[in-house]
């Protein structure tokens, strides 16, 4: 029995979108994929490097004519988000992916498909692949682990790339060419916690039903933020009565905005009333807020009977996380002067943790400008020095700054133009792409970054649109001939 891909056009980008799918290649998986197109390489007799991290290069040189025009790379990530249905069996770590196509559709059956980053990958190792094609001589970049905090990108070495203009296709919507991107990093904020013991009865809140979101692309939407709101209810409770920080977590991602946050506090039983008072207060008031954003937002309190001792969070060290809390900046700090509608400025409260030393705030800061986040960064790094505790920071990625002169942008709009008779739109986006640090590295870099349709990328939900990738491809063909 053939492959789903078999019948799809165009043949050549399918057939090693199907050959990538039937390897499993899900972020801190990418031996096997990044083997796999060194192999291709070799077959091809084509010039290529590997590096430590699973990172491959590919080199090709141009067809007849095209000798005497710039290098162009070609770049894309090899790893993918790897998720699956409750109800799926498969194991992603050693099973490739079942495709099905329907319609207009490629999606893989219970899982992500991968569509980013592998149809950049299938691009490229088409163009590779054959002598038919006419283009300038290409780099083709793979990296690895870029949906884990581009840990490929940041490892690559690019010592020995000629290229200066780089087509990215790890964009997901045909006809936005992305142009510039954020820089950011994460900012671990340790709030020191001292311990005492306390006799009282347990009280559990939870904070959950928000909506969520990426908290690049989506601060703008200013949700609700479970862990900011979490400061918000010990906050007024501490206004009213007294208790004693047991617990406090919330979140999963650093880069996501926070759905769910947990804190357990030990009370006097006689206060019991007091509190859910003052939470169902607050609740109604929260909800009233982010009616439009989080209507299903709720705050539930449970209280035990039964009085015991417990090692809690002193007062001082209550008192500093929920001053921690309130006090750092959330959401939106600037938005661009530039460019209308774009966030300049952010950071997200992603995760609240709790380690040997104190409780974690874990931040995903943004910025478009290197200046105005180094600032955001300094302010929370004073802020914390003043209650005791230190912030440190991890996963830098530098900004990729918008240029207003690109050879390569205006001949993408051009050819885009003429072969459909519309014009493109051009973006820039809040949240990092590997661009800027490729950017970084070189030193100096025209790039682009788009990509055919992929809708629900990251989900099981993931689908191809087959017929954006072949007027994509041809596309591509068209650019790398004009350029
Ligand atoms: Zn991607």
């Amino acid at each position: 029995m053939g492959k789903v891909t078999d019948n799809l056009q165009p043949k050549d980008v399918f057939r090693y979108f199907g050959e990538l799918c039937s390897i499993p290649h899900g972020s801190g998986n990418v031996k096997k994929i990044s083997d796999y197109c060194v192999e291709f390489a070799k077959e091809h007799g084509l010039k290529y490097r590997q590096d430590e991290s699973y990172n491959v290069i590919i080199w090709k040189e141009a067809s007849a004519g095209y000798e005497d025009k710039p290098t162009v790379i070609l770049q894309g990530h090899l790893d993918m988000v790897a998720v699956k249905d409750a109800d799926c069996t498969k194991d992603m770590e050693n099973d490739g992916l079942d495709l099905e196509a329907d319609g207009d559709y490629l999606y893989a059956k219970k899982t992500s498909l991968g569509g980013d980053d592998g149809i950049a990958i299938a691009y490229s190792l088409a163009l590779l692949a054959s002598d038919k094609y006419e283009h300038p001589a290409l780099e083709a970049i793979f990296t690895v682990d870029e949906e884990i905090g581009m840990l490929g990108a940041a490892a690559l070495d690019l010592s020995d790339i000629k290229g200066r203009i780089m087509m990215n296709m790890d964009s997901e919507e045909e006809g936005i060419f992305l142009a510039g991107c954020a820089g950011g990093g994460t900012a671990a904020c340790t709030v020191p916690v001292e311990k005492c013991r306390e006799k009282g009865v347990l009280c559990k809140i939870k904070i959950d039903g928000l909506r969520g979101g990426h908290s690049g692309t989506e601060i703008i939407c200013q949700r609700a933020n479970a862990n900011v709101l979490m400061g918000r209810v010990l906050f007024r409770l501490s206004q009213k009565t007294g208790f004693s920080v047991l617990s406090i977590s919330g979140g999963e991602k650093d880069n996501a905005i926070s759905k769910i946050a947990k804190a357990e506090l030990i009370i006097k039983a006689c206060d019991a009333d007091t509190v859910k008072n003052e939470i169902g207060l607050l609740e109604k008031d929260i909800k009233n807020e982010y009616s439009a954003t989080d209507e299903d937002l709720k705050i539930t309190v449970s209280i035990e009977n039964q009085e015991n001792s417990y090692d809690v969070f002193s007062d001082e060290s209550s008192e500093k996380l929920i001053m921690a809390l309130i006090q750092l900046p959330y959401g939106v700090q600037k938005m661009s002067n530039d460019i209308q509608g774009l966030v300049q400025t952010s950071l997200n409260l992603g995760i609240i943790k709790e380690n040997s030393e104190g409780v974690v705030l874990y931040y995903s800061v943004r910025s478009s400008l290197g200046s105005e986040k180094d600032f955001l960064v300094d302010k929370i790094k004073a802020f914390m020095r003043f209650i005791g505790g230190k912030c440190e920071m991890s996963g830098l990625y530098p900004a990729w700054e918008y240029v207003r002169d690109s050879y390569l942008r205006d001949k993408m709009v051009a050819v885009y133009e003429k072969m459909y008779n519309e014009k493109p739109k051009v973006e820039t986006i809040h949240a990092g792409v590997e661009c800027g640090i490729i950017a970084d590295k070189l030193g100096k870099l025209d790039c682009v970054s788009f990509g055919p349709d992929i809708m629900d990328i990251h989900t099981t939900k993931e689908r191809l649109s087959i017929s954006s990738v072949e007027r994509t491809w041809k596309f591509i063909l068209e650019v790398l001939k004009e350029l």
